[in-house]
């Protein structure tokens, strides 16, 4: 995953996480620790994309996304652990391309940071994000699943296991790796990762016992299987 991110966050810990996840996919961050700092460095460099913290020192993440927006319509996804803030951005547009409730698993955010940069990459080269299996339609940049046409509701771990397995279609992992890269931590509960692939077969299979789309790889683990 090539790209080039904006992180403006100043809770030093949760911006060491992600950027250690980000760097595991070789993808180049500048963390700033403020609105202002954040401003100061779009005048003199280029991003791909932007992770905004709304409660910041100084001006907050709304005012920074406001005087970002005047001068670069570059994607910003928005981090926030308040409520009344996701009722703001859902409800009156801010300008934000995708937002992120805190706490978040930086595995998740990584899979959809990773969905921004494919989508980013292949505006650049005019291709579409949006892939099709059966009846499904599934749009990787903007997190919606169809099935003839109707969306269908999924939740956010759902979704970033299906974007993950299709994104790397035919290859099979194991509950350890879907576990590391879509949840995003190295010890745990595995089992959550065959619950959640047993309600993705539920929600896509015409028969989940007979699974045609999320497959199992008998002794090893699952892969997706588009057509
Ligand atoms: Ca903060």
């Amino acid at each position: 995953m090539n790209g080039r991110l904006l992180i403006v966050e100043d809770e030093r810990d949760i911006a060491e996480v992600l950027i250690m996840y980000l760097e595991r996919e070789k993808v180049q961050t500048v963390w700033v620790e403020s609105g202002e700092d954040a401003l100061k460095q779009l005048n003199s460099d280029i991003f791909d994309l932007i992770i905004l913290d709304i409660n910041l020192p100084g001006i907050d993440g709304f005012e920074t996304l406001r005087k970002i927006r005047q001068k670069s319509e570059t994607t910003v996804i928005i981090v926030s652990a308040r409520e009344e803030d996701l009722d703001m951005i859902l409800g009156f547009g801010v300008g934000a391309d995708d937002y992120v409730v805190k706490p978040f698993s930086p595995g998740v955010l990584t899979a959809r940071i990773r969905a921004h940069l494919r989508r980013i990459h292949e505006s650049k080269n005019g291709t579409s994000d949006i892939i099709q299996f059966g009846d499904w339609e599934l749009d990787r940049s903007h997190f919606i699943l169809k099935k003839n046409g109707e969306k269908i509701a999924i939740s956010p771990r759902e979704m970033g296991l299906l974007i993950f397995l299709s994104e790397n279609e035919g290859k099979a992992f194991s509950q350890e790796e879907l576990y590391k890269k879509v949840w995003g931590n190295s010890f745990g509960d595995l089992s959550t990762v065959s619950v959640h692939v047993q309600r993705l077969r539920k929600k896509l299979e015409s028969d989940s016992s007979d699974p045609q789309f999320i497959k199992t790889r008998y002794g090893f683990g699952y892969y997706f299987q588009g057509a």
